[in-house]
């Protein structure tokens, strides 16, 4: 009997290939965490969610689309990183949906484009670059002046908070673990462990309470990859609060264990040591399958460290959710193949 999430799905789109596959990872597995007697790994490829939109984000961006559908717009304003993949997303679905998208970007303008960003142009988004400082000042206001200039014009603006993490958003995840639960059941187990990269929070937020919405023990562990544990901890349960009370869903937050290992985030957002980069290209060769520096690889790396210490001793399956970003590679080209010192 396939498990079922014990409440309805509101509504969303059919944006996304579903279900992604879930593969296991031997040689992986055989290298890092057999012989300290760790779980088998699994990997779960919502890398494989969309060709161009690939990702986590267009999970969440089902549901969000929905609400941004059902309100009348025609422009969705988003923010994020240069290089980030919400908004390839985000730009992607415009395009396919018919919307226009304004993008609201963190950092350089690095004068080229690559990765991320040449899709947000190809996809037809129209991107402002706002320098760090700024752009962590002013965001809100920001995204209140680009619905004024469209409102202006008689457009009708929908704007998605970054990472499309909120209580809309998340429904995303929790949806995802149903389907992940089942694909574990096909394959004659239920995971001890589920271990995702955390950027904004929305996947692991959806994960947690999907596995506790599904009655599951499951341990749901994100590895940050630039906010810290203290931090996720406030930003995961004001999501999951959100969640609650757009639902009417009340749940004692006191019960629902968010768990963060912030010990791998490297020196910042969008910059990681070179054993990620090593970490990336192992993956490719050993498994075929493209982490990214940004999100996956460092997640990936810190797991690895994490099985080798012993850390997962005798438990028995742990899945990986590959969120995607593989884009990101190739602005990251010049850090590969590099030796430590
Ligand atoms: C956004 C992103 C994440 C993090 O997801 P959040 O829901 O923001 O925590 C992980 N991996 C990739 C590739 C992403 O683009």
């Amino acid at each position: 009997m396939p498990k079922r999430l014990p409440i309805e799905l509101p509504d969303h789109l059919s944006l996304a290939n579903l279900p992604t596959p879930l593969q296991p990872l031997d040689r992986i597995s055989e290298r890092y965490s057999l012989p300290s007697r760790g779980p088998r790994i699994w990997v779960k490829r919502d890398d494989l969610t969309e060709s161009g939109m690939s990702g986590n984000k267009l999970r969440k961006l089902e549901f969000v689309m929905a609400k941004a559908q059902g309100s009348g717009a025609n422009v969705l304003i988003t923010c994020g990183g240069i290089q980030s993949n919400h908004c390839r997303a985000t730009a992607l679905v415009g395009a396919r949906l018919g919307m226009k998208v304004q993008l609201i970007l963190r950092g350089k303008d690095p004068g080229e484009l690559d990765g991320n960003l040449l899709l947000d142009k190809l996809a037809g988004a129209e991107v402002a670059v706002y320098p760090d400082e700024e752009y962590s000042r002013d965001l809100e206001q920001l995204f209140e002046k680009w619905s004024e200039v469209y409102q202006s014009h008689g457009d009708k603006p929908f704007c998605i908070p970054t990472g499309a993490s909120d209580g809309h958003g998340i429904w995303g995840y929790i949806s995802a673990s149903e389907e992940l639960i089942n694909d574990c059941a096909e394959q004659r187990f239920e995971p001890s462990h589920i271990v995702c990269a955390t950027g904004s929070g929305g996947t692991q937020a959806g994960l947690t309470l999907g596995c506790h919405l599904l009655g599951l023990q499951t341990r749901v562990t994100g590895y940050a990859v630039c906010q810290n544990s203290a931090y996720l901890q406030k930003k995961i349960r004001e999501d999951i609060a959100h969640w609650m009370e757009l639902t009417g869903n009340p749940l004692d937050l006191n019960f629902l264990s968010v768990l963060i290992n912030d010990d791998y985030r490297g020196p910042g957002y969008g910059l990681a040591g070179v054993e990620v980069y090593q970490t990336i290209e192992e993956l490719a060769r050993l498994e075929g399958i493209l982490l990214d520096p940004v999100y996956t690889g460092k997640a990936f790396h810190g797991l690895l460290q994490e099985l080798q210490q012993g850390n997962y001793q005798g438990v028995d399956n742990l899945v990986f959710i590959h969120t995607g970003g593989q884009f990101a590679l190739f602005p990251h080209r010049n850090h590969f193949f590099l030796t430590v010192e």
